[in-house]
């Protein structure tokens, strides 16, 4: 006979837990909307929002006054057509690829379409009411896109399947200086002189920041929007969105000349405390952080010591009051003294791949914008 289940607070056994600060996520769409209007400001949730969560954070931004989503793959720009119901306009960067360009149409998810293939198989497909699609050309990305010399050919083709829409996309945009940028406005520039009735859109994130020049009528922001600083080396204009926490599993003593985790790859050079904590990168603690990555304790800066694990990370506690030394107190390992683009210069990346990495073991918490307070559990 099996007992009957216990329920117990999912807070309380999970190893890890991730807050995300929806309320900071709507702060940033609109301070970057403010920023770039009259543009439209859309909003960029490809990678399950980055990793925050792509329903909850386009639900935010969609009662902030967001009309439009862009999502990398055809899988993801079904899941949230099918979370969010028919109303929001959701475009898909990679476009149709062979064969599944009727899918497109049959979810009204708007497609934008990459090269002459993509234009027929769009062409080809017989719906009554398919979305308005977006072109792409390329300006020097060379990585998805119509080259100067498609477009070229194929204008008659763009204007009859009612391209509603030209977007290109920067190479260099945050770096300002690089001669690359002003290069791609003046070929995206002339590519729209071809086709002005068309809409444009040339900015992501970093773009927004090259100025007003940059917005034409639409811009797409992504990273800037979960807390990744835009301007790297610039003081950061958006406001954190995760905060990610482990909690201690257990606290040990240790002796100098004693090793500490695969590898004995850490020997310590006299003795202290360690707290061993339930991270690993397993749930996107890159373990490229080995060695040089930290977490934050009770004030205290906790370096990770040797090897990361799949499921555990060893701190150095000696410098924490022993008080706050339990199994269950956290070691908050993102957050206000290390923030996601601290933590992925350690780990020898990008702030964007520290979101994206983040697993499907933590604990997530959803903190509300504080007008919906009332509609937040
Ligand atoms: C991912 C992506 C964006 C968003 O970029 P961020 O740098 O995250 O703002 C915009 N446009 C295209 C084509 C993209 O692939």
């Amino acid at each position: 006979m099996c007992s009957k289940p216990v329920t117990r607070d999912p807070a309380t056994r999970a190893g890890t837990v991730l807050e995300i600060d929806l309320g900071a996520v709507v702060a940033n769409w609109r301070l970057l909307a403010a920023k770039t209007a009259p543009a439209a400001c859309a909003a960029v949730v490809k990678a399950n929002g980055y990793g925050l969560g792509a329903v909850p954070v386009a639900r935010a931004l969609l009662r902030a006054g967001c009309r439009k989503l862009f999502v990398a793959t055809l899988d993801e720009g079904l899941a949230l057509r099918e979370a969010l119901g028919a109303e929001p306009e959701i475009a898909v960067f990679n476009g149709p690829l062979p064969g599944s360009a009727a899918d497109f149409a049959a979810a009204r998810l708007t497609p934008v379409l990459n090269d002459p293939g993509q234009i027929a198989e769009w062409a080809a497909v017989a719906a009554s009411d398919k979305p308005l699609p977006i072109v792409h050309i390329d300006t020097g990305m060379s990585r998805l896109g119509l080259s100067p010399a498609e477009f070229e050919q194929s204008l008659d083709r763009v204007a009859a399947i009612g391209a509603s829409m030209l977007l290109s996309h920067l190479a260099c945009a945050e770096t300002p200086e690089h001669a690359l940028n002003a290069a791609q406005r003046a070929r995206f520039l002339a590519a729209r002189q071809r086709l002005p009735a068309l809409k444009a859109s040339l900015a992501a994130s970093s773009g927004i920041f090259l100025g007003r020049e940059f917005h034409f009528e639409l811009v797409r922001p992504g990273a800037a929007l979960y807390g990744v600083n835009p301007r790297p080396g610039a003081a950061n204009p958006m406001r954190p969105a995760v905060r990610l926490s482990a909690k201690i599993v257990q606290v040990r003593k240790i002796d100098r000349g004693e090793s500490v985790g695969y590898g004995a790859a850490h020997i310590m050079d006299g003795p202290g405390l360690l707290a061993t904590a339930a991270i690993g990168y397993a749930d996107g603690w890159l373990r490229s952080l080995s060695h040089r990555g930290c977490g934050w304790l009770a004030g205290k800066r906790v370096p990770l010591l040797g090897r990361l694990s799949m499921d555990l990370a060893t701190f150095d506690v000696s410098a924490v009051p022993p008080a706050e030394l339990y199994p269950g107190n956290m070691i908050e390992l993102i957050g206000d003294h290390y923030g996601v683009d601290a933590a992925a210069a350690d780990a020898g990346t990008i702030g964007y791949e520290m979101l994206t990495a983040l697993g499907a073991r933590h604990h997530r918490v959803y903190r509300e914008p504080p007008s919906d307070s009332k509609t937040a559990e």
